[in-house]
């Protein structure tokens, strides 16, 4: 029953409660009204909700006491009654007794007002007493007869038609002589109750004041508070990619969640502007590395033009110079293109399970016939089986082997290994070349980066093999490890894990 009493409820507010508020809803999405007008209209909806239920229970409180006020009275009235009607009785017989009591009703009822009810409270009340439950009426001083109330006995009664009187209306029976008498008595809280109302009506435009002031310096409050958020978006209509370095947003004083918000914009703005920053450098360093070539081509263009078609020296050479060229700017163009890929997320690895151990023999007995004058040994070749892009981390060692090659001279030995340690592969290039600084070596890693002894010694390179080389390891949760003394050599180790173990092949 009450769960289906519930179910009514429920859908009579979705019904009415729901629609309504789309509505005010939709109305209000056409206007602009700021977030510190919304709490304060908020707040205000919900002082005026819970003033009406408070001024509901400060009424129902009231009548409920006065009601059981009455009720004491009431009772007391009876008894008063009863004790001066059997004093009388007591002194007379028969049928006199009758006429007597008749008779002597009125005295009672003042004796009965003076003795047992608060001077001060005597005011408006009025009784009638008839014989028997239905029987005629003995006395009666409710002015007109009218038809008493049987059943709301415990309420406040409404009189408008009797001169706007509110009345609290109690039934009694007492038992005399053998006789029953049954009283109606009618309590007049007129004033009382006009009192109460204009309490209340005063209170409640004091509390709608209240409610008005609180409203509108809340308002205010809250909008000091919101500075921040204005603060906020006049910063980011101001920031542009010029001024990006220097507008942060203020995040002084004391924290709160929109100081949050702003240091949290901050760091964004921090990372933003690193990215936007690298792409500069790597737009302004790739045109660097692309312009030496291109200048390179565009002078032998220009000899040729001169003096070259006759010339065979001049055109061989220059034929060479410019294919040569033509294969290095190729060459950066397609890591620049990797690399983009990768920035992009656009980069493909197709894996696969394969053994390592061939591919570093394949890439071993390839560098060995282009490679001369340098000792290429594979101390330790083992088989590991690798899940990975065969091609790109075969890219990735050459990388390494190339390097070794770059950076070593006549002369110098070069080991390449391939170890498998318990389902890790480890695939080392060592070289007695050159070496790096240790300043270097915290670098090499960064696109363009070369160091200075390298990049004076005449030795090509655009220093972007070893960004994409960490790119690919990485992209196979893979580490590279670096051990370099400078004049000594370097060793570069690709690490992959055991891909197995970590779940990645089942
Ligand atoms: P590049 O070789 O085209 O300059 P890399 O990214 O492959 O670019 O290498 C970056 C830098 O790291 C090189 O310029 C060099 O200074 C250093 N480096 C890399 N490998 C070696 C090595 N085997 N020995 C010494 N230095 C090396």
């Amino acid at each position: 029953m009450s769960e289906k009493f519930i179910e009514f409820i429920k859908r009579i507010l979705q019904k009415t409660v729901l629609p309504l508020r789309k509505k005010s809803d939709e109305i209000l999405r056409k206007f602009y009204l700021s977030i510190a007008f919304r709490i304060a209209f908020y707040y205000v909806r919900l002082f005026i909700i819970f003033g009406v239920v408070f001024f509901v229970i400060v009424y129902g409180v009231y009548v409920e006491l006065e009601v059981s006020r009455y009720n004491r009275y009431a009772d007391n009235i009876v008894n008063t009654l009863k004790g001066g009607q059997a004093v009388i009785q007591e002194n007379l017989s028969g049928e006199a007794q009758e006429e007597a009591a008749l008779d002597e009703l009125s005295m009672y009822r003042k004796r009965a007002y003076k003795e047992s009810i608060n001077p001060y409270e005597q005011k408006g009340i009025t009784i009638r007493i008839r014989k028997g439950t239905d029987g005629p009426v003995v006395y009666s001083d409710i002015e007109d007869d009218a038809e008493e109330d049987r059943q709301l006995f415990n309420m406040l009664s409404y009189n408008y038609k009797d001169n706007q009187k509110v009345l609290i209306k109690k039934r009694r029976t007492y038992e005399l002589a053998g006789t029953t008498y049954q009283v109606y008595l009618q309590f007049d809280i007129t004033d009382s109750i006009n009192n109460l109302h204009n309490f209340l009506l005063f209170l409640i435009l004091l509390y709608f004041v209240l409610v008005l002031l609180v409203a509108k310096f809340g308002q205010r409050g809250i909008e000091r508070l919101l500075q921040p958020l204005k603060n906020m978006s006049a910063t980011a209509n101001r920031l542009t990619v010029n001024n990006l370095h220097s507008e942060r947003l203020n995040v002084a004083g004391t924290k709160n969640e929109l100081k949050e918000l702003a240091g949290t914009m901050n760091s964004m703005l921090d990372r933003i502007e690193l990215s936007y920053e690298s792409q500069k450098q790597f737009v302004s360093d790739a045109s660097h590395e692309l312009r030496t070539p291109i200048a390179v081509i565009q002078g032998y263009a220009n000899m040729l033009a001169r003096w070259g078609m006759n010339d065979k020296e001049v055109l061989e050479e220059s034929v060479e110079a410019i294919t040569n060229e033509a294969k290095s700017m190729k060459d950066l163009v397609e890591k620049l293109l990797f690399l983009s890929r990768h920035d992009k997320k656009t980069l493909h690895l197709e894996r696969k399970l394969f053994n390592m151990k061939d591919v570093v023999e394949e890439m071993v007995r390839e560098t060995k016939m282009v490679v001369e004058n340098r000792s290429i040994t594979t101390p330790v070749l083992q088989n590991v089986i690798v899940y990975g892009d065969q091609q790109a981390l075969k890219q990735a060692v050459r990388i390494f082997i190339d390097n070794a090659v770059k950076y070593s001279e006549n002369g110098d030995s070069i080991k390449i290994s391939c170890r498998n340690e318990e389902g890790t592969c480890i695939v080392t290039v060592e070289d007695t070349g050159i070496g790096m600084k240790k300043e270097d070596m915290n670098k090499i890693f960064e696109r363009f980066y070369r160091a200075d002894n390298v990049r004076n010694g005449g030795v090509e390179g655009q220093g972007l093999g070893l960004s994409i080389a960490k790119l690919i390891v990485l992209n196979h949760t893979g580490t590279i490890k670096v051990r370099s003394q400078f004049t000594k050599g370097s060793s570069f180790s690709i690490i992959l894990p055991d891909y197995y173990r970590k779940g990645f092949v089942k």
